[in-house]
């Protein structure tokens, strides 16, 4: 490979098909934003869609808009709209809560369909919510945990003919290594155990294909890579044959089979909707409508050819630029093994993610010393990575970062 140049990353943004996408987003002047794997991008139209949705929907219509407006629907409508994402059925996804509660939903769920079996498998190395769920799920139904070791390659060997439940994040987190979830699936299946794959890293940056490889369950985040806004509510995946026999925890009068029955008994909904629980909020599904509009409009093999490019750019250039400086890249090389993000460990990281932030170029920091940068390939350019590099070489030629402004933790990282 040759010495990459500014010129040769520009001209890598002239000849990308996707570069007519970043005229969708608001993306502040002076930001380059590598953090849209933790809380995605405001897309242009959902402003204006949110504001019909209040002043018209809201302030107009009143409670009638739950049928004028099909509010009551929403979150039916937004998950058969997000199934093509990750390979799903009509029917089978459904926009609601959480993805700490609907991990909580499908795990025990999952026990419940899984009787005669009673243990756990998860990862060390699982983001926190996963771990504290699956550690309340195990004490509340008499299960057992069996937890996979940091580092562990063969998760495989983990899954035995005990196992009820194998709960794994397919991206990972902190180094973005891909898990192989058609491998892995198939392995659980043969020995009678059910997965949930958490899905939060992957949908909108990897092509999913959860029917094709027979996946039970799935959860995942809206907020993220698909710029659905703060807090904005999560998915939930269920293969369709396990419908009709699910028990959900959760018993809300929305999963009723007819909540406006007002029985004084729970009747399970035989469909997705039983994975509701109250009354959905409105106003984000509005968010969530706008953002997925912008994603029908890509082949997601083509969003993850760019993304590939841009974290082996990123790889590329920070060996070129910043040899000197004592990065460690934590993220895979492989690129099939990689997601989109690239991570780096440094034992100043804290300080060198907020001196970045402090020049305009947004990643974050995940204890104890790593700096993430999140790759959307919807709005990136190659310039911008060409910049972010150049950015840090500056903070460590200069040593910017050891400054005690930088040193201070906020609450969130
Ligand atoms: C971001 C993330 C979550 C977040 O769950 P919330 O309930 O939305 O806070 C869960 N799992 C993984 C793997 C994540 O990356």
């Amino acid at each position: 490979m040759g010495q990459i140049t500014k010129m040769s990353c520009i001209q890598l943004d002239e000849q990308d098909g996707l570069s007519a996408l970043r005229e969708e987003f608001v993306l502040p002047p002076e930001v380059i934003y590598l953090d849209g794997n933790s809380l995605g991008v405001l897309p242009k139209k959902t402003s204006l869609q949110m504001k019909t949705a209040i002043e018209k929907e809201w302030g107009q219509g009143l409670i009638r808009s739950w049928n004028q407006a099909d509010w009551i629907h929403m979150p039916q409508r937004l998950g058969d709209k997000l199934a093509p994402l990750i390979g799903a059925n009509e029917g089978e996804v459904i926009i609601t809560d959480s993805t700490s509660i609907n991990i909580f939903k499908v795990l025990v769920a999952a026990l419940r369909l899984n009787a005669t079996k009673n243990v756990i498998v998860t990862e060390s190395a699982n983001f926190p919510t996963d771990l504290y769920i699956s550690e309340s799920v195990i004490t509340m139904m008499g299960c057992e945990r069996r937890l996979i070791p940091e580092g562990e390659s063969n998760i495989e060997k983990f899954i035995d003919d005990s196992v009820a439940v194998v709960l794994l994040t397919h991206i990972n987190f902190k180094t973005g290594e891909i898990y192989d979830m058609e491998r892995i699936t198939q392995k659980a299946h043969m020995l009678g155990a059910l997965v949930v794959w958490d899905l939060c890293h992957s949908v909108g940056a990897v092509p999913l294909h959860l029917s094709q490889h027979g996946v039970d369950f799935a959860v995942g985040c809206t907020y993220k890579f698909l710029n659905g806004g703060p807090g904005a509510p999560a998915f939930v995946y269920v293969k369709k044959s396990l419908l009709p026999s699910l028990q959900q925890p959760l018993t809300g009068w929305m999963g009723h089979a007819k909540p406006f029955n007002f029985d004084i008994d729970y009747q399970s909904a035989k469909d997705i909707s039983q994975f509701l629980c109250g009354t959905p909020p409105i106003l984000s599904y509005t968010a969530i409508d706008t953002s997925l509009d912008v994603f029908a409009k890509v082949d997601m093999h083509v969003v993850r050819d760019k993304s590939i490019k841009l974290t082996q750019l990123f790889i590329d250039l920070m060996e070129q630029e910043c040899a000197d400086y004592q990065f460690q890249l934590i993220t895979p090389k492989d690129a099939n093994s990689r997601g989109s993000m690239v991570s780096f460990t440094h034992p100043e990281g804290y300080p060198i993610i907020q001196a970045l932030i402090a020049n305009g170029v947004i990643g974050d920091f995940r204890a104890p010393n790593i700096l993430r940068f999140g790759i959307a390939p919807l709005y990136l350019r190659y310039v911008d990575i060409w910049n972010t590099v150049q950015y840090l070489k500056k903070i460590m030629e200069t040593s910017e970062w050891n400054h005690p402004k930088f040193k201070t933790r906020e609450a969130v990282t």
